[in-house]
This record gives C-alpha cells, structure tokens and sequence, in this order.
C-alpha cells in the first residue's frame, strides 16, 4: 500500500519524524492530534486500515454532544478529520506493520515507509467480535448493529435479537428492553457467562426470552433486517424470529497485536495503563478503547484522546526544561 498524503498544509514527502506520531484515527486519534497540533507540537496520524474506526460502520450517531439533529457516523468522523487537518496535522493513510519503542526516538514502520517520533498515542481502538452468520456484514447498520447505547433508541416497540452470554449482551438486553417491546437473548451455550448479579437482572426481566444452545444461521431483510433464523443446536430445531435488528455483544477484541511484548497488556489483551495515559514505556501513551473497554464510546474515546494529548504535552515540556 503506498502512503497517501492528505495533509493540505504542509509538505511532508521528505519529513520522517515528528513531535508525536498517532496509531489509529478514530474518534481519540483525531482529539489527541487537534490538542497536540494546537500545542504546536508536530503531530503525524498513521490512520490505518479504517481512517475514521468504528462509526465508519455507523449510521446515525444521536449521542455525540453538539449536533441537535443527530449525524451520520462517516459525517462526524470527515468533519474530525477536516478539523485536524486544519489545525495543522499531517495525515497519512497507511498501516503501521511494525513498532520499535525500545530506543528513542521511537520507530513505526508502515508499509511504505519508516517514521520517527519523540511520542507515541496509541489510539487503534477494539474491534467488535463478529458472529459470522449469513447477512451479517450486508445488514451491518441496517439493522445489525455492535452497539447498543449507540442505536438502541433506533429500535422503538420493535422486536429484536441480542447474540452472547456474558456481562455486555445481559447490559445490552436490559437496556434495550427501555425501547424494544421483546427482547429475544440468543445464546450458544446453556450457561450464561456473566455475572450473577447481570444474570439475575435479566431473568427479572419480562421483556427478555432466553434461547439456550441456539446460535444464528442467517440474517435476512430487504432495506434492513426483517427476520433472523436460529438454530437449536440440542434439538437440532430451526426457528424463524421475526424482528427488526440484531445486537451483536459477544465480546471486542482490542487492536493491541502490534505492541505485544513492548507494552504492557492486561489480561484481556487491552493497554494497560500507568499513570493516567502513560503505559509502561515512557514516552508512549494510548487513548480510547485499546485501552477502556468498560465505556467504549466515541465521546468516552475522544476525551481519553484529549487527555492523552495534554499527558504528551506535558511530558514533551518537562524534557525540554
Ligand atoms: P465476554 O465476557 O468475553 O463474553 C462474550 C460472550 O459472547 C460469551 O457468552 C461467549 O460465549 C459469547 N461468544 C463469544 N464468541 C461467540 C461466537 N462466535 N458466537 C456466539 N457467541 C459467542 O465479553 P463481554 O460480555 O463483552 O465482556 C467483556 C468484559 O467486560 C468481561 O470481563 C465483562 O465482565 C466486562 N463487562 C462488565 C460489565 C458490567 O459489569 N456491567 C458490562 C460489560 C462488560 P461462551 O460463554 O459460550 O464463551
């Protein structure tokens, strides 16, 4: 893949190093470069696969402070891309492939190209767990969706899915029964996983049907999800539910590969942090959902971004001094 500048402000062909290189541009990635290139620090984003993460995959985003009418997901992540761009960021749409951050000034390696850099915030985010049914990804933001606080309030006296077991698909069933009028948990073992108290929460519930041992073959629908078939695996039974969206909660992964064995993970795989946003490695800090994978929103993502840019600041200052 070639690297693809998109800075309008600058000339960055020949410059490899800067203050602060950013991994990732979703929400946290392009806060930290807006305060950092406002500081007058010389910020370069490597924006990754997805430029723009996770509300790429999005449709309407109602919850994001500022806009009375709601916006598109890929509007709100463009207009954070064009501010930053603005303020003075360079932007560059490429993967990173390999990080050095045993010697300074730290390395990152792309596809195409070799960059420097003082500091480092990791902001590649957690990616959802997909369950890999038939006419997931077709009807991915019609209908199917990975979060609930985000588009639950889109599925008023609907009928609607939840897939998973474990704290979040019992959070997210409880929480979309405030909208939904039934809300049908589909999970693949007779077991939940979470915890007792969650667990107790959704049996509670009346709006809440368990299907045990049952795991979901196809999504299907016309402009968005109609129905969903799911399997009794135990009877061996086919079932057709008639509802309007899928919730998908089996679990994220965080997109942490890259600093395996130079940057202190938790047990889950997530950054584990020090001191606010710093990580083990001084001079690398990371912002946003590589790091929370209690909040996990865009907003949560673009303050974590903000606080990591003022801890990267911070730190650039008192080495001068
Ligand atoms: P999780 O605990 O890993 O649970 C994932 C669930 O999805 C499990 O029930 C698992 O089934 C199921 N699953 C995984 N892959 C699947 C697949 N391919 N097809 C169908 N089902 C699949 O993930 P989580 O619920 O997102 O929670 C992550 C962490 O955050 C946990 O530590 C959790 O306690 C915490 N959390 C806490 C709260 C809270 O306290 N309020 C809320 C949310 C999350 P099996 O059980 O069969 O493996």
């Amino acid at each position: 893949m070639q690297a693809e500048i998109r800075s309008e402000n600058k000339k960055p062909e020949t410059k490899r190093k800067f203050d602060v290189i950013i991994i990732g541009a979703g929400p946290a990635g392009y806060t930290a470069s807006i305060y950092t290139s406002r500081a007058k620090r010389d910020t370069l984003i490597i924006s990754g696969v997805l430029p723009g993460g996770q509300l790429m995959l999005t449709t309407e985003v109602e919850n994001f402070p500022g806009f009375a009418k709601g916006i598109l997901g890929p509007e709100l992540m463009t207009a954070m891309r064009e501010q930053a761009v603005r303020i003075g960021t360079t932007i560059i749409d490429d993967e990173v492939v390999n990080v050095d951050f045993r010697h300074k000034p730290f390395k990152i390696l792309t596809y195409s190209e070799e960059y420097e850099a003082d500091t480092v915030i990791i902001a590649t985010g957690a990616t959802p767990r997909k369950i890999g049914a038939k006419g997931e990804q077709e009807f991915s933001a019609r209908g199917v969706s990975y979060c609930a606080t985000c588009d639950g309030p889109f599925f008023k006296n609907q009928d609607i899915v939840v897939a998973g077991g474990g704290d979040s698909a019992m959070e997210e069933a409880i929480f979309l029964t405030k909208f939904a009028n039934k809300v049908h948990v589909i999970h693949r073992k007779d077991i939940l996983r979470a915890s007792k108290v969650m667990q107790d929460r959704a049996f509670e519930n009346k709006k809440i049907q368990f299907h045990w041992n049952t795991v979901i073959e196809e999504i299907k629908g016309n402009q968005k999800v109609t129905q969903i078939t799911v399997k009794d695996t135990v009877a061996n039974k086919i079932e057709t539910l008639e509802v309007g969206g899928l919730f998908v909660a089996i679990g994220h992964e965080p997109n942490t590969k890259l600093f395996k064995g130079q940057i202190d993970l938790d047990d889950q795989g997530y950054i584990a942090l020090k001191n606010h946003t710093h990580t083990n490695v001084e001079g690398v800090f990371a912002a946003g959902d590589v790091h929370d994978h209690r909040y996990r929103q865009a907003i949560t993502a673009a303050a974590f971004g903000c606080m990591a840019a003022i801890d990267v600041d911070k730190y650039l200052s008192e080495r001068k001094a």
